[in-house]
């Protein structure tokens, strides 16, 4: 089987600066790392791999430095890795990031489950796996908790939906976001790391996807646009009180009564 695996750098830690005049992240100079989702989605894609055969290929559409998730992949067990990139696919919103990674997914033309992280930690919408499959016209099931049996035209899973959890059967090929707690990803491989250093990444630019439309990419292709983008207000400072349990509960008395609720 193939196993597709979309993933995205996206910035470490959660303080990203905005630029407020442009409407963008500010990414320059900001370490990456590979969305923690997305090492879910590649843990399922690798484990399927091992249990029935067949090949993992990850996909990444970013600037040219995000060829460093796709060499991570493969410390992880992806056998080959896609970037897509170019500057025609700049400034694209989710619809537009969704055409150009279903563009080169259909270009792979073989996949029977892609797998996607449930959302990523920066633009956080969840709106490019279903968008994907709606793309491809294929069924997909978004929130999968459990792979819990892989038949040769159908996958038995199970999908947490906030509150309840539901069993389904889906047909393949299809498209899969997944959570974090389908599996419990393994660490990168040193073994793999010196045996994948050479294995080449291949990079697509907007003219190596054929048969898709130009202006379906990047920003010509984005029909939302961002009116304000801004870090949301810090909540009130925290303060933290020492003392025995009888000085903290009179100081809390204290602090309610000023605050008028007592
Ligand atoms: C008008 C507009 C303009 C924008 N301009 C820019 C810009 O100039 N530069 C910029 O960096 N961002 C820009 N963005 C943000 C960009 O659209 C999102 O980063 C992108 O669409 C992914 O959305 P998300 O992060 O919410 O992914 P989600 O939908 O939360 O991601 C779900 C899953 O989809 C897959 N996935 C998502 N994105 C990718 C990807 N790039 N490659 C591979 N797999 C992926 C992963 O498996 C991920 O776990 C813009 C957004 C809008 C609305």
């Amino acid at each position: 089987m193939h196993f597709v695996v979309c993933i995205k750098q996206v910035p470490e830690g959660t303080e990203v600066e905005i630029d407020e005049e442009k409407g963008i992240l500010k990414r320059e100079g900001v370490e990456s790392k590979l969305n923690v989702y997305d090492t879910y989605a590649l843990e399922a894609a690798v484990a399927l791999k091992e249990e029935f055969g067949g090949s993992v290929t990850v996909i990444s559409m970013g600037p040219p430095q995000a060829e460093a998730v796709i060499r991570e992949s493969y410390m992880l067990g992806a056998d080959e890795g896609y970037l897509l990139s170019d500057r025609v696919f700049a400034g694209a919103d989710t619809l537009a990031t969704s055409y150009t990674l279903a563009s080169a997914i259909r270009q792979l033309s073989d996949a029977d489950i892609i797998f996607c992280g449930m959302q990523t930690t920066d633009g956080d919408t969840a709106q490019v796996g279903p968008g994907i499959a709606e793309l491809l016209g294929l069924p997909h099931a978004s929130y999968v908790k459990r792979l819990c049996t892989l038949e040769a035209d159908a996958i038995i899973l199970e999908t947490d939906m906030g509150d309840g959890i539901e069993s389904l059967k889906i047909e393949l090929p299809c498209l899969l976001t997944v959570t974090n707690e389908i599996n419990q990803p393994r660490l990168p491989s040193f073994r793999l790391k010196q045996g994948t250093k050479n294995r080449p990444v291949t990079i697509w630019d907007h003219q190596a996807l054929v048969g898709a439309k130009q202006g379906y990419f990047g920003l010509d292709g984005s029909p939302t646009q961002v009116e304000r983008i801004f870090p949301p207000p810090k909540s009130q400072e925290q303060v933290i009180w020492q003392g025995t349990p009888f000085e903290l509960s009179q100081r809390m008395c204290a602090k309610l009564r000023e605050l008028k609720y007592i």
